[in-house]
């Protein structure tokens, strides 16, 4: 059982209903399990995180290296490893909406441990979006160790020394300074480069990594590769001395001539570009739930602190600011419950294909016997799971989906930024712990502007992927045509 730091009182949390009133109109066992996994989340995060968050953010700014792996091994028992992992892989089956609650209720208690989770469901991400093939491999185990206390953490590798903003989005790599490269060599593939501020890069045990194979056409030959972190030629660099977030380390990874075998090629060769922008339609939700929390951790704060005040808290202007960050915080809510939702429901088709059904159906230990893992991870069970996906999701589809995760990103991002800011100002120098704590969260909340793309960034999406309805995204081609289809 895990002790260390457990604080004896859990504030209240507003029921599902009550934080998203939609839900008031939808199925109700939809409902309840998203209330469960919320309210777990909660427990976990105001009994055994929040006692803690201080604390870590201290020994971490003195080590930026440091992890408190005792508060992984505690999340591990509330199964936060494997909450989007399938269920046919002896995992929870979350999807976007199930991560989205679980990290606002993480991040309003320290948006760094929440960040160790919610960098790993990025690291787990390509292979979600990419169909079977990893189920039974590295999913599969990720679960069974969790179950057995044994972290097995992931992280997700995009971001070069010279390529950040550059290496999201299709237009702007084909003028990027990409310096990784993947060379095809037999069995399977060698990678050499450097990627830079990667979450959980000193932590992981699995990177998933992009690389281009040909260095004149980045955008058409992006691959991702599933990367063993204890492979020859892997190694960690620089650890990065980070403002906010501390509790999660940013680390750079070096690949000298690392060598990846095919059946670790995420999804076709290739099909890299898309893949990322699959992955960041899903997870800039997962950022906009991260900076839910702060602002909803900031406020849940000042307003317990100002209940201690009659003085302050009797005033109107007071009043006024408390209301101005409940309403910010509320509509920064259901900007990522919308864009969750959006994204479930845009890949939800091809999860539910009967060629999907049919692999489900199969006990886990069947697809796990040599053979058909040879047949499931083989180029032609490959081409099947694109021409799934090319059947049931269409790009404008995808794309409304990105635009929209980008909104809620881009636009959660700032409401935690001033929703803190605020929470500071109102407390001001007498407040203690309490402001220890607001000026954690201060720091914590920029870095929800930069990762998952800037907001600027993620704000030209916005406008070309709503306001001028351009399609941005173009799903891998399918040389195999199923019956009917979408496109
Ligand atoms: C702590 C931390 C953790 C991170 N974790 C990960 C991770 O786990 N995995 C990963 O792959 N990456 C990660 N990143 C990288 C992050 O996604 C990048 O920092 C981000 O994409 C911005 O890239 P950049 O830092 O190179 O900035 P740049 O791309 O150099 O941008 C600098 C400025 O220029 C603006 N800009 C750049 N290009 C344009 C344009 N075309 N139009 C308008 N404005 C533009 C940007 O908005 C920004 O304001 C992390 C970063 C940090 C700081």
């Amino acid at each position: 059982m895990f002790e260390r730091g457990v604080s004896a009182t859990v504030p209240p949390v507003r029921s599902l209903e009550e934080a998203f009133p939609r839900f008031r109109a939808r199925d109700p066992s939809t409902v309840r399990v998203l209330g469960d996994v919320r309210e777990r989340a909660h427990a976990f995060a105001q009994q055994h995180v929040r006692p803690l968050a201080l604390d870590i953010d201290q020994r971490a700014a003195a080590d930026p290296r440091y992890v408190d792996w005792d508060l992984v091994k505690a999340g591990c028992e509330h199964g936060l490893l494997s909450l989007a992992i399938p269920s046919a892989a002896g995992g929870q089956g979350g999807l976007v909406q199930e991560m989205c609650v679980t990290l606002e209720e993480l991040c309003a208690a320290c948006p760094g441990v929440g960040n160790i989770f919610g960098a790993h469901g990025l690291g787990m991400l390509p292979l979600l979006v990419t169909g079977v093939t990893h189920w039974d491999g590295l999913l599969h185990d990720i679960a069974v160790a969790e179950r057995q206390g044994r972290p097995v953490l992931m992280a997700c590798a995009v971001t070069e020394p010279d390529a950040g903003t550059d290496v999201e989005e299709v237009d702007l790599m084909r003028r990027g300074k990409i310096t990784s490269r993947a060379v095809l060599v037999a069995g399977g593939w060698r990678l050499n480069g450097t990627k830079r501020f990667i979450s959980n890069g000193s932590l992981a045990d699995w990177v998933t990594v992009c690389m281009p194979s040909d260095p004149k056409r980045p955008a058409e030959t992006w691959t991702c590769f599933l990367v063993d972190a204890h492979s020859e030629g892997f190694s960690v660099g620089r650890v990065e001395h980070k403002m906010g977030q501390r509790a999660c380390p940013a680390a750079e990874l070096i690949f000298d001539d690392v060598f990846v075998p095919d059946e670790r090629v995420v999804g076709r060769p290739g099909d890299g570009m898309p893949s990322t922008l699959l992955v960041l339609a899903a997870s800039r939700p997962a950022v906009a739930a991260i900076a839910t929390g702060i602002a909803r951790g900031a406020y849940d704060r000042v307003l317990g602190w100002l209940e201690q005040e009659p003085t302050l808290i009797g005033r109107q202007q007071v009043q006024l600011a408390l209301a101005r960050m409940e309403e910010e915080i509320h509509l920064a809510r259901q900007g990522y419950l919308d864009a969750a939702t959006e994204v479930d429901a845009t890949i939800s088709p091809a999860l539910h294909h009967p060629l999907v059904r049919a692999m489900r159906m199969v006990p886990s230990s069947t697809r796990r016997r040599p053979l058909v893992r040879r047949w499931i991870t083989s180029p032609w069970a490959r081409q099947t799971t694109v021409a799934v996906l090319r059947h049931t999701v269409t790009d404008r589809a995808v794309t409304r989906s990105l635009a929209l995760s980008s909104l809620a990103k881009a636009h959660a991002a700032d409401v935690a930024v001033s929703v803190t800011g605020l929470a500071l100002e109102l407390v001001g120098l007498d407040a203690g712990e309490i402001r220890a704590e607001l000026e954690k969260l201060w720091r914590d909340a920029k870095l929800t502007q930069i990762y998952e793309g800037t907001n600027q960034l993620n704000r030209l999406t916005v406008y070309r992927g709503l306001s001028r309805q351009e399609t941005m995204v173009a799903l891998p081609p399918s040389r195999l045509r199923l019956v009917g289809g979408r496109q």
